[in-house]
């Protein structure tokens, strides 16, 4: 599968804010949008005011590049929300923050959404109690998602019992010392944490 191989932090400069990419480095001084948050390249600091269709474009990238989709699954994820009951935008946005890859990285059990896709395409995660290993599986209110026994032996993990996570959301659960989290409901908007004008990218699709 094509995947986006220069600098992360290059997104977040491009989009002008954190997407939480890099996991703990995110969180810290180095951090590339604490440290330079202009859009990256030679014109960064000079760019000109956004038309109306760039401003519904960088919204639909900005995204798209925080949840680490492909332009055609944004898409889909797109025209399934449009035809699910309530508001188009909210519902794409609790699709993406439905995906294993995502509650993984919720969870803690990954640095970042990458890592958490990692750890399930290599088969360190259960659903229910059985390996499963496609991080765009769509939770379910009730799902458990642990780490497998082996796994949850080294380091990493550890310090998940040990510590907890940072900013597990409401719609979550996590049994820390045996981790194991669960979907007690499913996201709403003000679940998401990250700046998303959604409104703005059913525009872009609507066009
Ligand atoms: Fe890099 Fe993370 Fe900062 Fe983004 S939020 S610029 S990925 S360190």
């Amino acid at each position: 599968m094509a995947r986006y191989t220069e600098s992360v932090c290059r997104l977040c400069r491009r989009e002008g804010q954190k997407l939480f990419l890099k996991g703990d480095r995110c969180y810290g001084p180095k951090c590339a949008i604490t440290k330079r948050p202009t859009p990256p390249g030679q014109h960064g600091q000079s760019r000109k005011k956004q038309s109306q269709y760039g401003i519904q474009l960088r919204e639909k990238q900005k995204t798209r590049r925080a949840y680490g989709v492909l332009e055609s699954q944004f898409a889909s994820y797109f025209n399934k929300a449009a035809s699910m009951k309530g508001i188009t935008g909210e519902n794409l946005l609790s699709l993406l923050e439905r995906r294993l890859d995502n509650v993984v990285y919720r969870l803690g059990y990954g640095e970042s959404r990458a890592h958490a896709r990692q750890l399930i395409s290599h088969g360190h995660i259960t659903v229910n109690d059985k390996k499963l290993d496609i991080p765009s599986y769509i939770v379910n209110t009730g799902d458990v998602i642990s780490v497998k026994e082996r796994t949850a032996k080294k380091d990493y993990f550890k310090a998940i019992r040990e510590e907890g996570v940072r900013n597990l959301p409401k719609w979550l659960t996590l049994d820390a010392e045996n981790l194991k989290g669960s979907v007690i409901a499913l996201p709403q908007r003000d679940d998401i944490d990250l700046t998303i004008e959604e409104h703005q990218i059913v525009e872009l699709y609507s066009r």
